[in-house]
């Protein structure tokens, strides 16, 4: 299988239908074999039904389920143990990373030889407020400071592939989602890369 797509989501059911389809729409354009692996992180509105209808209907689909909402690091982990691809993607379920991104990202994990490509959100600061781009900004100057990954802008976009050996050999807790290029060159996994990619206002639902 070439990729597996990651999807961790609390409360996110008007999104799944419009993000599968958008997936699957890249996926057959380019001819990749793929799956996709929601991870319903205890929602308490309808996604998981949505999701069992999707899964349903397609065999690229696939769920996994928690029993009470454990956070998106614990999400992406699940995901992770489970995915078969060569390539795995992980998105946000909110429709603000945009599945057009794909096939580059791929590109760059198979063809350029990285373990890791992070998405930068580069056109983030229009549409937001300085209350959220100034604790981003601090963020990510630490992030760099204390990892040593000089060449990353956003640590913690959505966002990212992954060589499948790296999603293997980490060990995703607590909020460490948003230092995963940390714990990726940790493991000895140091080609680490960046993509400037498009990012829109959330079209559903609450951050
Ligand atoms: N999410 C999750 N568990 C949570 C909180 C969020 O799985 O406890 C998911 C959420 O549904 C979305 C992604 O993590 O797919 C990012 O969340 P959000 O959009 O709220 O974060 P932001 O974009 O504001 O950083
Ligand atoms: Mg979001």
């Amino acid at each position: 299988m070439n990729i597996s797509v990651i999807v961790p989501l609390y409360n996110e059911e008007e999104s799944l239908p419009e993000l599968y389809a958008w997936i699957d729409r890249v996926m057959k354009s380019k001819g990749f074999s793929y799956e996709v692996i929601f991870v319903n992180d205890g929602s308490t509105d309808r996604s998981w039904d949505v999701i069992r209808e999707l899964s349903e209907k397609s065999e690229n689909v696939k769920g996994i389920k928690f029993r009470r909402n454990y956070g998106k690091s614990p999400a992406l982990y699940c995901g992770f143990a489970a995915a078969q691809g060569d390539v795995v993607i992980t998105m946000d379920a909110d429709l603000q990373d945009s599945p057009d991104e794909i096939p580059e990202l791929y590109r760059m994990i198979m063809e350029d030889g990285y373990d890791l490509v992070s998405g930068y959100k580069q056109n983030r600061k229009k549409g937001d407020p300085l209350s959220k781009t100034i604790p981003t900004k601090l963020f990510n100057a630490t992030a760099r400071q204390v990892s040593g990954i000089h060449n990353l802008h956003d640590f913690n976009c959505g966002l990212k592939a992954y060589r499948k050996e790296v999603v293997k050999n980490i060990e995703v807790y607590g909020e460490m989602h948003r230092y995963i290029p940390y714990l990726a060159k940790n493991a000895g996994f140091s080609k680490i890369g960046e993509k400037p990619v498009h990012h829109q206002a959330r079209k559903f639902g609450t951050s």
